[in-house]
């Protein structure tokens, strides 16, 4: 059997993959089985903050290997220490619980948020509010906070204890707000699964308000959007506001497994030994890859960041075939005329890797692409586009 024989024979079916074997990649370029170069638009779902094999992370992390690889929980290490320092020095938030996903930091959050509501406003006060159109994860918790019903058919029940509201509906989050009360608003500031839709700045103004005036706590779900790919270090921080709670995960391991859930000063404390826990989370090497994409996610690297996202919103806003472009810095939604999995698949052909989100093409690029890689890019989507 080839590899693709094989994955379908043993791997869950789970997943639609593409028709690709990746074996190996430099920077923004990988290559599959037959030795076929693309210029790498997705990297891995926003992981690959600086591409593949990217040698200042390798060595951070090599290093960190050969010292010691993992420790559990049980003992201090410096690299989860350190990397908490960092995330807090960033952001001001005051302290971070480390998992290894997405999902696993949002529970956390969630669980974060039902005992801080609970001791402060008694046990009614559990109900979390998200966005139609969010995507949070896929355990049965995250999946019941996901504001997409198609996600939810066949595993109910869920977890009890959420609601929804259209985003940029102020209107609809506070008539549920003045309904019942509310332990947080989790929300992404550009919704990454949903189709790329940054949330408007009046809204997250409303919400900022609401949120102080009933005493609930604003978690902000940065999962994709944060670390960079927005053009500043967490997508919020494109808003003028402070979440209570932020997580985080994908690209903050530049291409290892890590998720975490940053404490602002409300519920700092919310959280005694035993409360939450991970044998993995906090992984002297993961964390030691992280503290170095972290400490690249300088004010250059974020204007950089910016620069290449204005290229791509101005050689694709009015191109031929494109109806839209969405999003913010280098997380992208292309509205296509043609069906975007067609798209998708002539920009493959093409030698260019892009992805979907929702009905959209869905750019992710590595966030120090170089920019004539990127032009070339832009180049053979414009053409997938267009004829
Ligand atoms: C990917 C994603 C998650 C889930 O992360 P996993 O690491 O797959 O569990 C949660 N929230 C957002 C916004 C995401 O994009």
């Amino acid at each position: 059997m080839n590899i693709f024989e094989t994955d379908k024979a043993y791997v869950a079916n789970t997943y639609a993959r593409f028709p690709v074997e990746l074996v190996s990649g430099k920077g923004s370029l990988v290559y599959d089985a037959d030795g076929k170069e693309y210029i790498d638009l997705g990297t891995g779902i926003a992981v690959n903050t600086f591409g593949v094999a990217d040698e200042a992370w390798i060595n951070a992390v090599t290093s960190q290997l050969s010292s010691l690889q993992h420790a559990s929980n049980l003992y201090y290490t410096s690299p989860c220490a350190r990397l908490a320092e960092q995330l807090c020095m960033r952001t001001g938030m005051k302290k971070v619980f480390f998992c290894n996903s997405g999902a696993e930091a949002n529970e956390c959050a969630i669980k974060a948020a039902r005992k801080y509501a609970t001791e402060r406003k008694g046990e009614d006060a559990y109900t979390i509010l998200t966005l139609r159109n969010s995507f949070h994860g896929r355990t049965l918790t995250t999946l019941a906070a996901t504001g997409q019903d198609a996600f939810h058919q066949l595993f109910t029940p869920l977890t009890p204890g959420f609601v929804h509201a259209p985003a940029n509906d102020l209107a609809a989050v506070r008539e549920i707000a003045d309904s019942m009360p509310l332990a947080a608003i989790m929300f992404e500031a550009v919704q990454g699964e949903g189709g790329v839709n940054p949330l408007n700045a009046d809204f997250v103004k409303g919400l900022v308000a609401l949120a102080k005036e009933k005493d609930i706590l604003l978690i902000a779900d940065e999962v994709q959007c944060g670390n960079g790919r927005t053009g500043m270090l967490y997508g919020y921080m494109n808003f003028d506001m402070v979440p209570d709670i932020v997580t985080t995960a994908k690209g903050l391991g530049g291409g290892l497994p890590i998720g975490a859930t940053m404490l602002g000063e409300k519920v700092e404390n919310v959280f005694a030994p035993g409360d939450n826990g991970s044998t993995f989370g906090g992984n002297p090497a993961v964390c030691a890859g992280a503290l170095n994409v972290l400490s690249r996610l300088d004010e250059d690297m974020l204007a950089g960041v910016r620069m290449r996202s204005e290229m791509i919103f101005d050689r694709l806003s009015s191109a031929p075939g494109v109806k839209s472009v969405s999003g913010l810095g280098l997380m992208i939604g292309i509205e296509t005329e043609k069906d975007a999995g067609e798209v998708i698949a002539a920009c493959r052909a093409a030698g260019v890797l892009v992805i979907k989100a929702k009905n959209k093409v869905r750019l992710l690029p590595p966030l120090n692409i170089p920019t004539d890689l990127l032009s070339r890019a832009i180049d053979v989507i414009k053409a997938a586009c267009a004829d």
